[in-house]
């Protein structure tokens, strides 16, 4: 395994750092009322790639690619374009490169920059395929016996999701209104969500467009990054709703993303075979590489003015199909995938109760609140709460992190119909 790469930014070069020279994640970040531009992440510092492509020192300055606030122009520019710009860019930055001084001016600290958007999400679809959540949600709702569906072990489940409430780390999270109804209750009423949730996933950008059936490996090859993302879930909406053609306005309200892409590349060294299979899997969508990655997840809870709480930790090599599989299946009737399509793992889960990926299983329904470090407790979300999720691949003296994902929860509106 490749050890870390030195660069001449000092601060990327600590064993503390998410951004060492191994990483450089793209975001799009601002200063002030300054224009968004596409950035990297190195250190303790912001790169202006946009300003670098003016200076002529990347890309092109007759088709530029980074000016227009997202990195979807660099992603449907294909996997060649996706290497070389990585590449210059690592020269770029390598410790003892003569562009030091061209380069450095368009270097900003990170603490003084405003995050954005990274890409324009195209379209959301969120899957369902954490063997540990499958199970505990399914024995929850339909008993141990009916646990996973009859569906489960051949079928990566999903769900076509919105891509208008997707938004970046930071950003407040509503407590939705909703139809809800308990199963002794005569009629359904409306009311704000009182089982509000997250879901802690990976989220995986389709960078090339296909049309028709693709394999796995094709599938893989097409991925151009991972992002956290929390699928905001509200539970007793769910619950009444999901029935007969799943979830609707119970996963609308937002999911928030992490505000860095990492790249499929920065995770290469971090690859991990998916388990083995209960039950064979049809051909197409059989692996032949691993296609998941070890990384190391965690969820975090903050009471309004309150400590964090670490409530779970977990790793994606627990899942049963990777995003490669997820985005083969996705496209075996035919449907086009296009550049900013972006997938949802579906809630990452362990076998353990600390490595629940969601306080619907971490609270068992609700029925086995948890209890916070300063002593309050949950089952579901309260207003004010902060959650955060974190993810980071461990190398040999570096590490490949996500920067946070984070979204505190604001009251419900008093009367959302009011006009
Ligand atoms: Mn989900």
């Amino acid at each position: 395994m490749t050890g870390l790469l030195r660069s001449w930014v000092e601060s990327a070069n600590s064993e503390a750092t998410d951004f060492p020279l191994n990483n450089l994640p793209y975001g799009v970040f601002s200063i002030g009322d300054d224009v968004k531009r596409c950035g990297v992440a190195v250190g303790e510092r912001v790169l202006d790639v946009a300003a670098l492509e003016r200076a002529g020192l990347i890309g092109s300055k007759d088709a530029p690619l980074y000016r227009d606030g997202g990195w979807n122009a660099l992603m449907a520019a294909g996997p060649e374009v996706w290497a070389r710009f990585r590449a210059r860019l690592t020269d770029l930055l390598t410790d003892g490169s003569p562009d030091r001084d061209a380069v450095e001016p368009h270097l900003y600290p990170m603490t003084g920059t405003t995050l954005h958007m990274p890409f324009a999400v195209a379209e959301y679809t969120d899957f369902y395929s954490g063997r540990n959540h499958a199970s505990n949600v399914g024995t929850m709702f339909r008993g141990a016996e009916n646990a996973l569906p009859l569906n489960w072990l051949h079928i990566p489940i999903g769900y076509n999701g919105r891509a208008s409430s997707v938004v970046v780390s930071g950003t407040g999270i509503r407590r939705p209104w909703g139809q809800l109804k308990g199963p002794s209750d005569a009629m359904p009423r409306f009311a704000p969500c009182r089982r509000f949730d997250l879901e802690l996933e990976l989220g995986a950008i389709v960078g090339t467009a296909s049309q028709g059936p693709i394999t796995v490996a094709e599938a893989d090859a097409n991925i151009f990054g991972y992002v956290l993302l929390n699928d905001w879930s509200a539970r007793d909406i769910q619950a009444w709703e999901y029935q007969p053609l799943g979830p609707f306005q119970a996963k609308a309200t937002a999911t928030t993303i992490s505000p860095w892409i990492v790249t499929r590349e920065a995770l290469e060294p971090f690859r991990r075979a998916t388990p083995d299979r209960e039950s064979p899997l049809l051909e197409y969508l059989q692996e032949t590489e691993p296609y998941l990655y070890d990384i190391d997840l965690s969820v975090g809870l903050a009471p309004d003015g309150g400590q964090e709480t670490m409530m779970a930790r977990t790793n994606y090599d627990k899942m049963y199909y990777s995003a490669a599989q997820q985005l083969a299946h996705h496209t075996t009737s035919g449907c086009p995938m296009n550049t900013g399509d972006l997938l949802g793992s579906g809630t990452i889960s362990g076998t353990e109760r600390h490595q629940r990926g969601s306080l619907l299983e971490l609270s068992w329904g609700g029925k086995e609140p948890v209890t916070l470090d300063g002593g309050e407790t949950r089952t579901f979300l309260e207003d004010g709460d902060t959650l955060t999720l974190r993810g980071a691949a461990k190398g040999d003296g570096y590490t490949i992190g996500f920067g946070d994902c984070a979204g505190t929860i604001l009251p419900a509106l008093v009367d959302p119909y009011a006009r």
